[in-house]
């Protein structure tokens, strides 16, 4: 059985008491949430934007899938039935591991200042809420958008070599009406905010690359 959703840990730093200041200043650290649907091309397109850009990418997916390979974590079983369920684990986990791992970036790097992609996160409003208020506000939303057809086309492909619990046919179907249901609000949201830059995702990684480049310019300068 996993543990009830918001007991209290029986060890470790999971999750940690509520406070009212994020920890990190936008001043100091930009953050870029990078959204779309399963598929859409969201990894691919942060790993550019690093690898040019010196971006840090911190995707969600993968820091969770991380936690629950990790011998001792009281979460393993929880993340791994939300997983293949498509559903999304319970916020705390997810934001205190991204929270760690900004925080364990910039001691690294010996630096306040830091550039981060967050990928696949956001997924639910209260999420975005909860992360803006606790570790730090977003400059940005990256959207890319693209269709269903093509997004099961990717994953079932990817599928073949990802060996995740969740590029199945069936697990695919349960992610996107998560995506539709509760994932795009926060896009919308963040749409209304003035804060959303939309790629269209349905182009060869280079295209959609260069798209990307060419909208963060616009917005935040050749610098970005
Ligand atoms: N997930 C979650 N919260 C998050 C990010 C991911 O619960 O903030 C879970 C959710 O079950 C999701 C899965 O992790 O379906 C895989 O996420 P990932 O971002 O790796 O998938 P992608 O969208 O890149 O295909
Ligand atoms: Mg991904």
């Amino acid at each position: 059985m996993p543990p009830a959703i918001g007991a209290p840990p029986a060890a470790g730093k999971l999750p940690q008491p509520p406070k009212s200041t994020p920890t990190f200043s936008p001043d100091d650290v930009t953050v870029l949430f990078v959204l779309g649907g399963p598929g859409a091309g969201k990894g691919t397109q942060c790993a550019r934007l690093v690898s040019e850009h010196g971006f840090t990418h911190l995707s969600a997916g993968d820091l969770l899938r991380a936690e629950q390979e990790r011998p001792g974590s009281q979460f393993g079983d929880l993340i791994k039935s939300y997983i293949k369920d498509g559903l999304i684990v319970p916020m705390e986990v997810t934001i205190q591991l991204l929270e760690n791992t900004m925080a364990d970036t910039l001691r690294k790097a010996g630096s306040a200042k830091g550039r981060f992609l967050i990928d696949g996160f956001p997924r639910k409003m209260d999420q975005a809420h909860k992360f803006e208020e606790t570790v730090c506000p977003a400059r940005m939303v990256l959207f890319y958008d693209c269709p269903e057809a093509v997004m099961e086309k990717r994953l079932l492909e990817r599928g073949k070599t990802s060996g995740r619990a969740d590029d199945n046919a069936e697990s695919i179907r349960k992610r996107f009406r998560t995506f539709v249901e509760t994932s795009m609000p926060v896009v919308d949201y963040y749409e209304r905010e003035g804060k959303v830059i939309k790629i269209d995702a349905t182009a060869s990684p280079d295209k959609v690359s260069a798209a990307t480049k060419k909208r963060l310019t616009e917005k935040l300068g050749s610098s970005f």
